[in-house]
C-alpha cells in the first residue's frame, strides 16, 4: 500500500511524542488507510480465520500487527504496513496477543520479517493461505456449514489450524442436528412472573 507523505510525517512526530504511539490521533488516519487497503486484499476476511467481514464496521475489526507491537524487538515495525494486516478480535486479541511462538529464530524476524521460512503460520501477506488451508461455508437459513481442510498436509496449514484453534469455529448444522433450542421452548423461558418483576424495575426509577 501507499503513504502520503503526510502520513509518515504524520507517524515521525508521533514516535517523538512517545507515549502511547499506536493510540496517537496523529495516526489515526493511517489507521483507517491500513484498515481500507488489508479489507480489500484480504476480500473481507480475517487474514487468520477468515471471518466474514463484509458490512461490519472498521470498529470491529483490528490492525494486526503479525510481528506483535507489544514486543520491545518489534517496536519498529509498527507502522511497516507488510507486518501488518486485519483480524478478528478473537485471532488478535484472544488467541494471539503479544505472543511470538510461531516465529523459529526471534533474534533475526525484525530485521527478516518477510521471510516466509521464518513463521511456522501461514504468513498472511507472504504466504498464499489457500495454498495451505481450504475454508468453506455455506450458510442455508439459520442452518451453517464451516469447515477447514488442510492443503496436501501442509505443516503450516496443521500449524494454523491449531494455533488459532479453527476447530472451535467448525460446525455443521445443515446435515446433523445440533440441538438447536425450538422456539416454543425459548418463549416460555421467561415466565410472566419474572417478566413483571423485570419490566416493573423501569417504573420504580
Ligand atoms: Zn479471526
Amino acid at each position: 500500500m501507499e503513504l502520503a507523505e503526510e502520513d509518515i510525517v504524520n507517524i515521525e512526530n508521533a514516535v517523538a511524542q512517545g507515549g502511547d504511539i499506536w493510540n496517537n490521533p496523529l495516526v489515526a488516519n493511517f489507521k483507517t488507510k491500513v484498515k481500507e487497503y488489508y479489507r480489500d486484499f484480504e476480500n473481507e476476511q480475517c487474514c487468520y480465520c477468515k471471518k466474514n467481514f463484509q458490512g461490519e464496521f472498521n470498529m470491529v475489526i483490528d490492525i494486526e500487527h503479525i510481528l506483535p507491537k507489544g514486543k520491545a524487538e518489534f517496536r519498529e515495525l509498527m507502522f511497516i504496513t507488510t507486518n501488518l494486516n486485519i483480524a478478528c478480535k478473537r485471532c488478535n486479541m484472544k488467541i494471539k496477543g503479544s505472543k511470538t511462538d510461531f516465529v523459529f529464530d526471534i533474534n533475526n524476524s525484525a530485521q527478516n520479517h518477510m521471510d516466509s521460512a521464518n513463521y511456522r503460520f501461514i504468513h498472511p501477506n507472504v504466504d498464499t493461505y489457500f495454498d495451505h488451508i481450504n475454508f468453506f461455508q455455506h450458510i442455508e437459513n439459520d442452518k451453517k456449514l464451516i469447515k477447514y481442510k488442510i492443503v496436501a498436509n501442509s505443516e503450516k496449514g496443521k500449524y494454523t489450524y491449531e494455533y488459532f484453534k479453527l476447530n472451535e469455529l467448525e460446525i455443521d448444522s445443515i446435515n446433523q442436528a445440533q440441538g438447536l433450542v425450538e422456539k416454543a421452548e425459548f418463549s416460555e423461558k421467561i415466565d410472566s412472573t419474572i417478566q413483571d418483576r423485570l419490566r416493573q424495575a423501569f417504573k420504580n426509577i
